[in-house]
């Protein structure tokens, strides 16, 4: 049974097999200090797709005091009941067999405040409500559009709702550019200090990602051939099965280099590229992301056409059938991508001359997320021709679906008829590994917003960083005035994109088995 009950600190240990290896692991679920997660948009998409479960499920792995509270706010006229009905829609949709005791328990700390971002009506009363609790942790998250951030953080401010220990969480996107992300946190900072900042990008709490520094730094064996002398290149695919749909209008205003590269993806390639942190203490691990993305080389406008490619879906076939082309779904003509696909390059002595391949894109045959680091051919063949040709060593991050790690081994065929090589992965889904259910990343960082630690969010100056580095690529498509190449709806994007990886000689991974 997914997410059973246990006192805290009782959490049993699961025992699974990996590959005929048992494998034990204890989940360590400590209580967090008791809270008030304040949801403004606590009725769109993302707080009951994804924020009220993920707190149900920590609250049914007892890491949730019960003085704690979670506060939707929107403009809707809701009360504290009708929004609880909403909350145990939401709790049921992903876990249908909720325990009808253990679910109520959850409604409880369920609350409702009709509030509007724009309007001063109801704050006091609201900053009342809040006082009533003056020992939990305040995490103020804001789940609604970026336009009413500055306006949300300032009737925060006038009712001293940032004082003590007070927490504001921004979605993503944080601006559209640079000078637009400046000006966000310019005026979230006049209310909340960057301590008090968690800028959330969901990408690094998987736990394929975290799972990335423990494989890094916790073994012998990888740190070693981490870098230029043996990594031949680097590959980031974060692909989507989905079209826009109903979030076309938003998504026309970002597009795939906003929406997927310039956070998630970036975050991703910091991760692979860090040098060691000295220790996992949030600076530490954040001034080394930073430093990699400050070694990013800058595209310019007469490199944009060789080193990136904009691609935007046509008609075509998806697992839904046969599916609509992205104008189509939008009512009107458009040049916003929902694809890309970028080589980038990190100027520093570790990554020099490694090419890192990202790719994003919507209506792609797979949802999948990964990251594929390929090794360098060993330098001189022992072998004869008829034992077969030898592959290079790669070692695959899958982030979705069914997170784990593969490495991909050259060994014998097992059996007589001579030396014949094959190529294996040591495959490890967590999932299989592990038992249970994984958590998901909002699970994970939400909670370590309520234990003050932002190592898993992004600082202000990675932010800005990375739209120094995308900036000049977003000025150059607009500048150049073409338009997306075309690609069909369940393709891997325009063939330009193929092309940009074979013109190096290599191919986009499709090992997937
Ligand atoms: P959404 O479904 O459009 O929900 C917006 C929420 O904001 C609603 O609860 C809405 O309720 C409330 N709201 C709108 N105007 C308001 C106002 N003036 N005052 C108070 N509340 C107001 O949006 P979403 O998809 O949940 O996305 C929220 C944020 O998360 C966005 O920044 C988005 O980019 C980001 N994000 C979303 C996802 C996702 O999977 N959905 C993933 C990553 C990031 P009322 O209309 O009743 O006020």
């Amino acid at each position: 049974m997914p997410y059973a009950a246990h006192p805290v600190g009782t959490h049993p240990s699961t025992t699974a097999s990996l590959g005929g290896i048992h494998v034990s692991s204890s989940a360590s679920s400590l209580q967090v200090e008791a809270f008030d997660l304040v949801i403004f948009g606590g009725t769109g998409d993302l707080a009951i797709r994804k924020l009220l479960p993920a707190m149900y499920h920590r609250f049914a792995e007892g890491q949730i005091d019960r003085a704690s509270r979670i506060i939707g706010i929107a403009r809707a006229e809701l009360n504290d009941a009708s929004y609880r009905k909403i909350a145990r829609e939401a709790v049921l949709k992903v876990d249908k067999n909720a325990p009808e005791q253990r679910l109520e328990a959850f409604l409880a700390l369920i609350h409702y405040r009709s509030l509007d971002g724009r309007k001063d009506a109801g704050w006091s009363e609201f900053a009342k409500f809040i006082g009533e609790k003056p020992d939990n942790v305040r995490v103020f998250y804001l789940s609604t559009s970026p336009s009413l951030f500055v306006d949300l953080c300032q009737k925060l401010g006038k009712h001293k709702l940032n004082e003590g220990r007070a927490r504001v969480v921004l979605e993503k996107p944080i601006g559209t550019d640079l000078g637009s992300a400046d000006k966000i946190n310019d005026d979230v900072a006049q209310v909340f200090d960057e301590s008090q900042t968690y800028r959330i990008d969901h990408y690094l709490g998987k736990e394929t990602v975290q799972n990335l520094l423990a494989l890094r730094f916790g073994n012998a064996l990888f740190e070693p051939l981490w870098n230029a002398e043996h990594i031949e290149h680097v590959q980031i695919t974060v692909a989507e099965t989905v079209g826009v749909g109903h979030r076309a209008g938003y998504y026309d205003d970002s597009g795939a280099m906003r929406d997927m590269i310039q956070n998630h993806i970036l975050q991703l390639l910091c991760m692979v590229a860090m040098e060691p942190p000295s220790s996992m203490a949030p600076d530490a691990v954040r001034d080394e992301k930073l430093k990699v993305l400050r070694s990013l080389k800058p595209i310019n406008a007469a490199r944009t056409p060789q080193l990136t490619v904009r691609g935007q879906y046509r008609a075509g076939a998806s697992e839904e059938g046969s599916v609509p082309g992205y104008e189509e779904e939008l009512g009107h003509p458009s040049n916003t991508e929902t694809f890309v696909a970028i080589k980038a390059e990190i100027a520093n002595w570790r990554w020099a001359g490694v090419p890192f391949y990202l790719r994003t894109g919507k209506r792609l045959p797979e949802r999948l997320s990964e990251i594929v680091v390929t090794y360098k051919s060993v330098p001189h063949s022992i072998f004869d021709q008829d034992a077969g040709a030898l592959a290079q060593n790669r070692l695959v991050l899958r982030l979705q679906p069914d997170e784990g790690v593969k490495l991909w081994l050259t060994i014998k065929n097992p059996g007589p008829g001579g030396l014949k090589l094959r190529h294996v992965p040591l495959d490890m889904s967590f999932l299989e590994a592990f038992g249970g259910q994984l958590p998901d990343a909002y699970e994970r960082l939400i909670l370590d917003v309520v234990r003050g630690n932002p190592t898993l969010f992004m600082r202000r100056d990675e932010v800005e960083a990375a739209w120094r580095w995308a900036d000049p690529i977003l000025d150059a498509w607009t500048d150049s005035n073409e338009v997306p190449r075309p690609y069909t709806a369940g393709t891997w994007g325009p063939s330009a994109s193929v092309a940009l990886i074979e013109r190096d000689g290599y191919t986009w991974n499709e090992e997937n088995d």
